[in-house]
């Protein structure tokens, strides 16, 4: 393990003196954001690894939901592998952001059932998860050109793409969007889905826009397949790193790719379930183009095999790979299509990012 130097001052003085100088140092600390109602002082593990050139500023958080937890594994192997004086720039790092939920080891703050991401930018009076998003945001996040947020399925569902939360309409594009497609790709999984803004609650991250914050969600995996795929997932998170670094021109050595092609979905299509109850079981398969009213799955009576519903998609499209397989209560989203609207080859494009 490299040396990490304690340094709590360091941290909480970022805010205001901005990040340490391009020294080649490692720091750590805890930064204070909140008390909960019962007086428990909640603080966050914060790792700012220093160039030793001047560079861009990317932050990588895991946890952000609390059973989420291959990115956080996947961070903490960056940060015992990367070397800055071979980089350029600032890495900061958040192993854990969503510290009271992954305690517990549960999806939102179990204080007060909220989600860090989806306060953001926070109020400094408001509920335990609101303070945290507040000191969180003006202390470290406002710091960074770059936020990688790892999510998974959690416990029960399977998600594996990066999702942007944007629209995938050329005609709205700036520079800061193309920018965050070609991180997306070169970050090296099989799609990209851009989501239409407000499809999920706990993504909005109009504020991060307005800060000029390129926004990436790796969802890697997750689901019952934890323990088969996480070694893939937990390698993933941190080559996905090292691929951005490398687009920003932070590292020198080239990027790694699972696979040559990178999808481009857009993935309006949520296949939400109805409020019946039941054992989720998924027919269409992954990459699969399903037919308008084409059967996705079905629910059963987990004890009995009855037949308790069939899925039916409400338009063509291709499943992405995305899906609960468990019992599913209430109206949940059980899986996702999307249309292919892009093929970007990693080998010939070009995806180096400039943020000057
Ligand atoms: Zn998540």
């Amino acid at each position: 393990m490299n040396t990490i130097v304690r340094n709590d001052e360091l941290i909480a003085q970022i805010g205001e003196s901005g990040l340490p100088p391009y020294n080649g140092a490692r720091n750590f600390g805890y930064l204070k954001v909140g008390v909960t109602r019962a007086m428990t002082e909640i603080k966050l593990p914060i790792h700012v690894v220093s160039g030793v050139e001047p560079g861009p500023t990317v932050l990588v958080q895991g946890a952000a939901h609390g059973n989420e937890i291959a990115g956080s594994i996947g961070i903490l192997n960056l940060l015992e592998n990367i070397d800055p004086e071979q980089l350029s720039g600032t890495v900061i790092a958040v192993p854990v952001l969503n510290v009271l939920g992954f305690e517990m080891g549960v999806r939102l703050s179990p204080a007060d059932g909220k989600d860090i991401l989806a306060s953001f930018p926070g109020n400094i009076d408001g509920s335990i998860t609101e303070q945290i998003s507040y000191h969180y945001f003006r202390n470290i996040v406002m710091q960074a050109d770059v936020l990688l947020d790892f999510h998974q399925g959690g416990r029960t569902a399977y998600e594996r793409y990066i999702l942007i939360d944007a629209p995938q309409n050329e005609n709205q594009w700036n520079n800061m969007e193309m920018n965050r497609l070609s991180l997306a790709v070169v970050f090296g999984l099989s799609a990209v889905a851009y989501f239409p803004p407000g499809t999920f609650a706990e993504n909005q991250s109009d504020v991060l826009i307005d800060n000029n914050i390129i926004h990436l969600t790796p969802e890697l995996s997750g689901g019952t397949g934890w323990y088969v795929n996480n070694r893939r997932d937990i390698r993933d998170a941190e080559q996905g790193i090292l691929n951005i670094l490398w687009s920003l021109d932070m590292v020198s050595e080239p990027p790694i790719y699972r696979q040559r092609y990178c999808d481009v979905y857009d993935a309006g299509n949520v296949v939400w379930k109805s409020n019946e109850d039941g054992l989720f079981v998924r027919n269409a398969k992954f990459g699969e183009e399903v037919e308008a009213k084409g059967t996705y799955g079905k629910l059963m009576n987990p004890y009995t095999g009855e037949l308790i519903a069939e899925l039916k998609t409400e338009r063509k499209g291709i499943v992405i790979p995305s899906g609960q397989e468990w019992p599913t209560i209430g109206n949940t989203s059980v899986g996702i299509l999307g249309d292919v609207v892009q093929v970007i080859d990693r080998e010939s494009a070009d995806l180096k990012v400039s943020l000057l």
